[in-house]
């Protein structure tokens, strides 16, 4: 069993794995961090072009 905190307030969730950790965060996030989810987002698509980039600059 594991207990992680949310990373963004003091709520704390149970889970047997990670994965379903993550279930439990999810309405979490949605419904009380929906702002932080928007921006991640937009956050998230610009890394992962930043990855790509870097991945096939190795390759
Ligand atoms: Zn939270």
């Amino acid at each position: 069993m594991k207990t992680l905190s949310c990373d963004l307030c003091d709520a704390e969730f149970s889970a047997e794995t990670f994965q379903e950790w993550m279930q439990l965060m999810m309405p979490h996030y949605m419904s009380v961090h929906a702002d932080v989810m928007e921006a991640n987002k937009k956050q998230d698509k610009r890394r992962w072009r930043k990855m790509d980039g870097r991945k096939s600059n190795k390759v």
